[in-house]
């Protein structure tokens, strides 16, 4: 890339490429019985927060509406959970879900990336592996129509559900009105690629806030292909970020997620995720899971934010906009990258001396580089730019 073309990071995202090869099969998990409510506590809302006046969004249900689990009171706790499911696993199925939008008059819109997931057991597995309790909020963005998001309800504390679609929000309100610990926004979760709305943190901030300290914060969502890297990246420099994140995404994203150096899925959302997360994939998902069919297969991907890791990176917005630019080409040697990259802020001479200094020769590329290495560069590259400006 000649100097005039250095990459400015809010303008692309290196993050946006890649493919695989991987094939596996999925795997139906049975055991989803254990983190069922008992059937003598009650399946209605949960008031997670007393001290505060009722829960974490204090909202009420709405007492003059039907309430939609009808489970007979007597019966044990075997029988709550069957029926119980029996009731959502009836609900998660394609003619449930087809009827249900074509009662409302609805399709999937695929600008939306409406792929719902068809797998009651699948489901319960994102919910699973997030290991819910009550004192935890958790963000989902994507409500659909709530399957998952009453799935949560039975665990979280509180939860904030962003779904943009004007015909789904209000679907999913049906859904989930008797749970006062759901709080529902319409709108697009992000308010541009490199940011998530505002009202999103303040919401979740104050949920944090009226929910006991040891609870956590946490991503669970079966994500719109179309914007999930910005919500993961960005849900990263967040305050509070999250303690973990577990979310359905298109399986080649999953796999640049945890790709190492020297592989062709190494990259900047690599470098940039593994640097503050522990990242592992779950499960693999065919693409009849989902209704519609994508195209693709999908991954379940669970990452557990290291804070100690993320606290020790001294400015995160740097450190993640120079990941950026160092394989905004990737073919391209280090040198040249960092040169066109600091062109203005940093002098061809001070990046010559960074490089040395680390031991780097001009046939050096991002791409071979470690997290440790690369961490050491940013940091390397960041007092220069102090150095020089100071
Ligand atoms: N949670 C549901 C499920 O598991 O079946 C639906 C998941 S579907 C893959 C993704 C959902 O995200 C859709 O309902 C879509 O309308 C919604 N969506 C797409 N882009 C969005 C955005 N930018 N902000 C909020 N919701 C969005």
């Amino acid at each position: 890339m000649p100097d005039s073309e250095t990459p400015n990071p809010s303008d692309t995202n290196p993050e946006d490429s890649g493919d695989d090869q991987i094939d596996e099969v999925v795997k139906l998990d049975r055991d989803r019985s254990k983190y069922r409510r008992p059937a003598s506590e009650t399946p209605a809302p949960v008031d997670v927060s007393p001290d505060v006046g009722g829960n974490a969004w204090n909202r009420k249900p709405k007492k003059t509406q039907p309430k939609p689990a009808p489970v007979p009171e007597d019966q044990s706790q075997a029988a709550y959970i069957r029926a119980k499911r029996a009731q959502q696993g009836s609900r998660q199925t394609v003619s449930y879900l087809s009827k249900r939008l074509t009662s409302a008059g609805l399709r999937p819109v695929s600008k939306y990336g409406q792929n719902f997931l068809v797998d009651l057991n699948l489901i319960e597995l994102i919910a699973r592996s997030a290991e819910l309790t009550q004192n935890d909020v958790v963000l989902e963005i994507g409500t659909g129509v709530g399957s998952l998001t009453g799935i949560m309800a039975e665990q979280a504390g509180a939860i904030l559900t962003v779904e943009i679609d004007k015909n789904l929000y209000q679907l999913a309100g049906e859904e989930l009105r008797d749970y006062p610990h759901v709080k529902m926004i319409q709108g697009d979760a992000l308010r541009n690629k490199n940011s998530l709305r505002s009202d999103i943190m303040e919401s979740i901030r104050d949920a944090r806030a009226r929910l006991p300290e040891e609870g956590r914060f946490m991503l669970v969502a079966n994500l719109p292909y179309n914007v999930a890297t910005p919500i993961v990246s960005n849900l990263l420099h967040e305050t509070p970020p999250p303690d973990r994140i577990v979310v359905t995404i298109q399986k080649e994203l999953a796999e640049r997620m945890i790709a190492g150096p020297g592989s062709k899925d190494y990259g900047a959302l690599s470098v940039w995720v593994q640097s503050v997360c522990k990242a592992e994939i779950v499960r693999v998902l065919s693409p009849n899971v989902f209704w519609p069919r994508p195209k693709v297969e999908s991954a379940i991907i669970r990452l557990d934010v290291d804070h100690e890791r993320r606290n020790a990176i001294p400015d995160l917005q740097f450190f993640h906009q120079t990941v950026r630019a160092l394989f905004f080409h990737r073919r391209k040697f280090l040198r040249s990258v960092v040169i066109s990259a600091f062109k203005g802020r940093l002098d061809k001479s001070v990046v010559d001396d960074v490089l040395a200094t680390l031991g780097y020769d001009e046939k050096a590329r991002a791409e071979q580089l470690a997290l440790t290495q690369i961490g050491e560069l940013v940091e390397a590259l960041r007092q220069a730019e102090i150095k020089a400006a100071g």
